[in-house]
């Protein structure tokens, strides 16, 4: 099984997705836990890169295939070989992260993007993925509250119209593709997130 979790900042998907992959060990399965961008040596190299912003002068489309060949790698080196022997897969953050980031949010080509996700992942989609989704002020609530006295990172210095724009496109993408995302409230506690989590996972993945 091949899970994703996908959501804004502040919505808990890291702490869900570990929580997530112990319980299935718990539960007597094999579960990698990995990321994106990252995931493999090679991509998390990728993903410095893209991150300390070195990359973003090339402009939104270079960025956007960097993000792909970091994806290919992750793919190749972790993902398909975990599948491959029966292991279950819980990646923070995937394609759909992809399509609302390059795709919503910096406006590259819904039709480029399709292009190199087919290319990219082809049969390798998610068999589940749950959006983790949190109103705005919950949202930079927590992150405030994480950050305690250091300065504002990036994110929490976006406008809230911004914020706002990721949460629509987030939702907007997993009302598109029903059958594979489920959308859960992440303004609960970490504890009944965890447990609806759960239900979802044993509902998808009977035993
Ligand atoms: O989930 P995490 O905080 O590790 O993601 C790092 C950042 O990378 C995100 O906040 C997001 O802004 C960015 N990102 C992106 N495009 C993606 C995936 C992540 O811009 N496809």
């Amino acid at each position: 099984g091949f899970i994703t979790l996908e959501g804004g900042e502040g919505s808990g998907k890291s702490t869900q997705a570990r929580r997530l992959v112990e319980r299935i060990r718990a539960a007597g399965h094999e579960a990698l836990g990995t990321r994106e961008p990252g995931g493999s040596p090679r991509a998390e190299r990728i993903r410095d890169a893209l991150l300390s912003g070195v990359v973003a002068p090339l402009g939104p489309v270079a960025e956007a295939m960097m993000f792909a060949a970091a994806r290919i790698d992750h793919l190749d080196a972790t993902i398909r070989p975990a599948l491959a022997r029966g292991s279950f897969v819980v990646c923070d953050r995937f394609v759909d992260s992809t399509r609302v980031y390059q795709g919503a949010v910096d406006g590259v080509d819904a039709g480029l993007l399709a292009g190199l996700e087919r290319l990219v992942v082809g049969e390798t989609m998610p068999d589940l993925t749950v959006l983790l989704d949190l109103d705005v002020a919950t949202g930079l609530a927590r992150a405030r509250a994480r950050r305690g006295a250091a300065a504002p990172d990036r994110f929490e210095r976006e406008a809230e119209t911004y914020h706002e724009g990721l949460r629509r496109a987030f939702l907007d993408n997993a009302g598109r593709e029903p059958g594979r995302c489920l959308v859960v409230d992440a303004g609960r506690s970490l504890d009944d997130v965890a447990e609806t989590l759960w239900l979802i996972v044993g509902r998808r993945f009977p035993a």
